[in-house]
């Protein structure tokens, strides 16, 4: 019997290379814009500028930081009021459409977002504040962006490694949409073609940066999963890296990067009809390897403590996560086999039968 309760966010999706500057200024007139706050970091700001060229920008802001301080988000957030600003045009990655975020939960002010990343959090209505070192993330339609525009030529400048970070991040909403606590035939049916664009784009894009297919199949796939990610949730992969960024200050895409294999193998044994999917979406005889070799094809982060997590951490990170880990899990969890997947993680371990079970 097929039951669930889906529900579908409601935004534009505009696609197409070279088409940003054309889709924003058709985008700032649909949403009647007479005052617009440019919100990108530093190194974007010029390419920011010029794509927003013939639009009313009122305020060009640059100063985003990550995971979104909360003095960061009030200062944007009065200079959006001094400014009577009426749309927020977010380009870059995450953090930028994150500070976006921000002034539109207090504000209600439109956002477009433009990514130049695969974080997806562009098609999400989930938002994150740092205060005193904790994230506090939380749902609101007001923050979910009006439109989204992508456009693969932005994303030809991402190294290469950050390119694949930032991938298996897109990887990771995929996979563990398959088991999150919402999750629905909907949500696993977008992560399964997610699963197949991003692991057809990002050998592509590794071998040329400027391979415009494989950016568009990356970039296609990453907005897949995060429609998946948002509308099923988080399952235990986000779990644990939410964690691990938040208390041990770890980089987002990478720590995911790290971590999904090890969650992967650790729960396909308990989900073969996910794990069949998986591996179908992978053209693959079983999902583990399936991950395995694409990792191999990148040559992706492998261990955490290239990224400053230390072994002394793994016991009180392993208690932390336990509490967060949800029912919808599809195998029991618990302190000590958090603890020996974050052991693997933090070596960089192969995904031994031992290590895993
Ligand atoms: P980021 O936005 O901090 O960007 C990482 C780095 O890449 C920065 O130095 C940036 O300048 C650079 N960069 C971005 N685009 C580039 C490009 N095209 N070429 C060259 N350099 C480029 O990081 P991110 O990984 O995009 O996003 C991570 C943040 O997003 C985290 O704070 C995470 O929590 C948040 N996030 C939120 C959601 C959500 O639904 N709310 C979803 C996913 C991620």
């Amino acid at each position: 019997m097929l039951t669930f309760t889906h529900r579908t966010l409601g935004q534009r999706v505009l696609f197409g290379a070279g088409r940003a500057a054309e889709n924003l200024l058709s985008e700032a007139d649909r949403l009647a814009a007479r005052s617009v706050m440019l919100i990108a970091d530093t190194p974007a700001r010029q390419r920011a500028q010029d794509l927003a060229a013939q639009l009313p920008a009122a305020i060009v802001y640059d100063d985003v930081v990550p995971h979104v301080p909360i003095e960061t988000a009030d200062h944007a957030r009065r200079t959006a009021a001094e400014h009577d600003v009426d749309l927020l045009i977010s380009i870059g990655g995450g953090s930028a459409t994150g500070l976006a975020k921000a002034v539109a939960l207090t504000t209600a002010i439109p956002i477009v977002a433009v990514p130049t990343t695969y974080a997806g959090s562009e098609a999400t209505n989930v938002w994150g504040i740092t205060e005193k070192s904790r994230k506090t993330t939380g749902m609101d339609d007001r923050v979910l962006p009006a439109a989204v525009i992508y456009d693969v030529e932005l994303t030809y400048s991402m190294p290469v490694p950050l390119s694949v970070a930032s991938g298996l991040n897109a990887l990771a909403h995929c996979i563990d949409s398959m088991w999150a606590p919402r999750t629905d035939p909907i949500d696993q049916a977008l992560a399964t073609e997610g699963i197949r664009a991003l692991s057809a784009g990002l050998p592509a894009v590794t071998a040329d940066p400027r391979d415009r297919d494989g950016r568009e199949q990356t970039l296609y796939g990453a907005y897949l999963s995060a429609v998946a990610f948002s509308s099923a949730g988080s399952g235990m992969h986000h779990k644990i890296c939410h964690v691990l960024g938040g208390a041990y200050n770890l980089p987002h895409a990478q720590t995911h990067a790290v971590i999904l294999p090890y969650v992967l193998a650790f729960l396909a044994p308990a989900a073969p009809t996910a794990a069949a999917r998986i591996a179908d979406a992978f053209g693959t005889s079983d999902a583990v390897s399936g991950l395995a070799a694409l990792r191999a094809q990148l040559d992706a982060p492998t261990a955490l403590r290239d990224y400053g997590f230390t072994e002394e951490a793994i016991d009180e990170a392993a208690h932390l996560i336990l509490p967060a880990i949800p029912d919808s899990t599809p195998r029991r969890v618990t302190e000590r086999d958090l603890a020996r997947l974050l052991r693997a993680a933090w070596a960089g371990a192969p995904l031994t039968e031992e290590a895993m079970t």
